[in-house]
């Protein structure tokens, strides 16, 4: 479980329930200092001399504050907006997408005005009408480290378990999801996990829950009936791969249970990376094993004018073939969206 070195309050935040009790559960803790603000100056109580040691202190932070601008973002393809419930992650996976998107912002913040943002999800479902809305909740984040301290999480999935038209989905790699247990959810809301194997677990996801307490999560999530799915990413070729991925998708067959009443639906993306995000890498983590070798990969030219180094194509059509077959043939009740 998450314990933060410090909270940080910002102003106004302890006016909402959430905020005092967090402020509870953390005032007489020895292990976590609590900094009340009367501002939202944030960075500068964050300590660190260059941005490797501001990231490490700043995944200790947990800052709790109003979620000013109840503007969504959008976030297509997989939904219509982001749900704003929680910006930020503890873990320090080395490959992370929020190391270029946050990467000043290491910090997890959770928003304490929970029902005024799910009032205004209510006004966006209001205005798509007939249409579904899509919510995400993990665009920024991965909300489920801190659902301890803030139930944000549970009360979000009985918000839309009461919803026709509203649909949320957030994904995750940890496993403190026994508060999400017998809630009345309808269905509404679909978890996935991000797996991986062992090797890159244990050599990139710093501060993740294992492999197993991430697959034994899942089942718990199945069992409780919520449409379910995974995430196989990001997928690395190194020797031995074909059989570490072969073996994670048995285990994960073995434990699911039998009987489900939708279809596990999976999505396995390959590992790739900018030019950008590879610096910030090597910055704040200077003694990384990720493959980035330019010369290995091939560059893809991006929408926006930036470019990606991606597997080779013959690297990526055998990938695809690996994992359309051992899904295929492990899996009964089962949709591949996309492989890539
Ligand atoms: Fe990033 Fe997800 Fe790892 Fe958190 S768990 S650091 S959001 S990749």
């Amino acid at each position: 479980m998450f314990i933060p070195k410090r909270v940080i309050f910002e102003k106004d935040s302890l006016d909402y329930e959430m905020g005092k009790s967090i402020y509870e559960k953390f005032k007489d803790s020895a292990e976590t200092e609590i900094i009340n603000l009367n501002s939202n100056k944030v960075k500068q109580h964050i300590p660190g001399e260059d941005l490797a040691s501001r990231y490490r202190e700043g995944k200790k932070t947990l800052v709790v504050g109003v979620k000013k601008s109840l503007k969504f973002q959008t976030c297509k393809p997989s939904a219509n907006y982001q749900l704003p419930i929680v910006s930020g992650c503890i873990g320090q996976c080395e490959y992370c997408y929020l190391n270029t998107n946050l990467g000043d912002k290491p910090f997890t913040r959770v928003h304490v005005n929970l029902d005024e943002i799910l009032r205004q999800a209510q006004d966006y479902i209001d205005e798509r009408l007939p249409e579904n809305t899509i919510f995400e909740g993990s665009a920024t984040s991965d909300p489920v480290p801190v659902e301890p301290y803030t139930n944000s999480l549970r009360k979000t999935i009985e918000f839309f378990g009461r919803s026709k038209n509203g649909k949320f989905r957030f994904v995750t790699k940890y496993n403190d999801i026994d508060g999400l247990l017998n809630i009345e959810h309808n269905g509404n809301t679909e978890i996935r996990f991000t797996l991986n194997t062992d090797k890159v677990i244990s050599e990139y996801e710093n501060r993740t829950a294992s492999r197993d307490s991430r697959i034994e999560a899942s089942v718990k999530i199945a069992e409780a009936g919520y449409p379910i799915g995974f995430i196989i990413a990001p997928v690395f070729l190194y020797d031995n791969w074909k059989e570490e991925y072969r073996n994670l998708l048995l285990k994960l067959n073995k434990q699911m249970p039998n009987g489900l009443a939708q279809p596990i639906i999976f999505e396995v993306i390959s590992h790739r990376y900018t030019t950008r995000a590879k610096n910030i890498i090597l910055e704040v983590f200077p003694n990384t094993k990720l493959p980035m070798v330019d010369e290995e990969r091939k560059f893809k030219y991006g929408q926006f004018g930036y470019g990606k180094y991606i597997y080779t194509k013959e690297q990526l059509d055998d990938m695809k073939e690996f994992f359309n077959n051992e899904i295929e043939a492990i899996f009964t009740n089962k949709i591949i969206k996309y492989i890539i």
